[in-house]
């Protein structure tokens, strides 16, 4: 299996590439405005056709979208919820004021993910959890032994909304309340196997069992 993760740009977004190493489809996860550091990484894996999916469009997770989708003529999959976010690139950049996220281009998706599907990319099968709250369309992909007999450690691709230690803001566009977005991390992911690692969009891999213990936003609802 590869799972190579691709921290970068001004928010320090983790990009995730991956595919089970034997498909000849790979796996781009939201990818932000580190794009050199990403295509870096794309031109030391042989592989025929590029997917991206993406957990949610914040600016710092979809900058990359349209430039990766372009070059390899590959397809788009995210929540349909998270099209009002895409459509506000280009404020959202203006916001920012910063050069990496300068001009972006609004891509278009090619398919929508719903809740609960089972997705077939990368030689994976996974399931996609909608885990509203950060955002309105927010997905996890949950990587399970079940669906995939050959994975040594079931995890999951989490975006903003759990990180190691934390939660993910509710105050930026299209996100609700704390309560929200605790109660639906508690409710689809924190059920989940203890030994889970977990990938968040922002700093270090974790486990369910060790947030479960303490993360401070979590403890008091689990
Ligand atoms: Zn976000
Ligand atoms: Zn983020």
């Amino acid at each position: 299996m590869n799972l190579i993760v691709i921290p970068g740009g001004a928010f320090v977004e983790n990009s995730y590439l991956l595919n089970d190493g034997i498909s000849e489809e790979l796996i781009l996860i939201d990818p932000g405005s580190q794009i050199n550091e990403i295509e870096e990484k794309i031109k030391k894996i042989s592989f025929k056709k590029l997917v991206i999916i993406n957990t949610h469009a914040h600016l710092d997770h979809v900058y990359g979208v349209q430039y990766f989708k372009k070059k390899y003529s590959a397809k788009f999959y995210i929540h349909e919820f998270e099209v009002p976010i895409l459509n506000v690139m280009v404020e959202a950049s203006n916001r920012f004021g910063l050069e990496e996220f300068s001009n972006p281009e609004i891509p278009n998706v090619d398919s929508f993910i719903n809740d609960n599907e089972i997705l077939s990319f990368g030689g994976f099968k996974f399931t996609s959890l909608l885990v509203p709250g950060h955002s309105p369309g927010s997905l996890c992909f949950y990587f399970s032994k079940q669906n995939n007999s050959n994975l040594e450690n079931e995890f999951i691709i989490c975006g903003d909304t759990v990180f190691a230690g934390s939660v993910g803001r509710v105050d930026l566009t299209g996100g609700t309340n704390m309560e929200d977005l605790v109660g639906n991390i508690t409710n689809k992911i924190m059920n989940l196997p203890d030994e889970t690692i977990l990938f968040p969009g922002h700093g270090p891999e974790t486990q369910i069992g060790i947030e479960k213990k303490s993360n401070p936003f979590l403890l008091g609802y689990i």
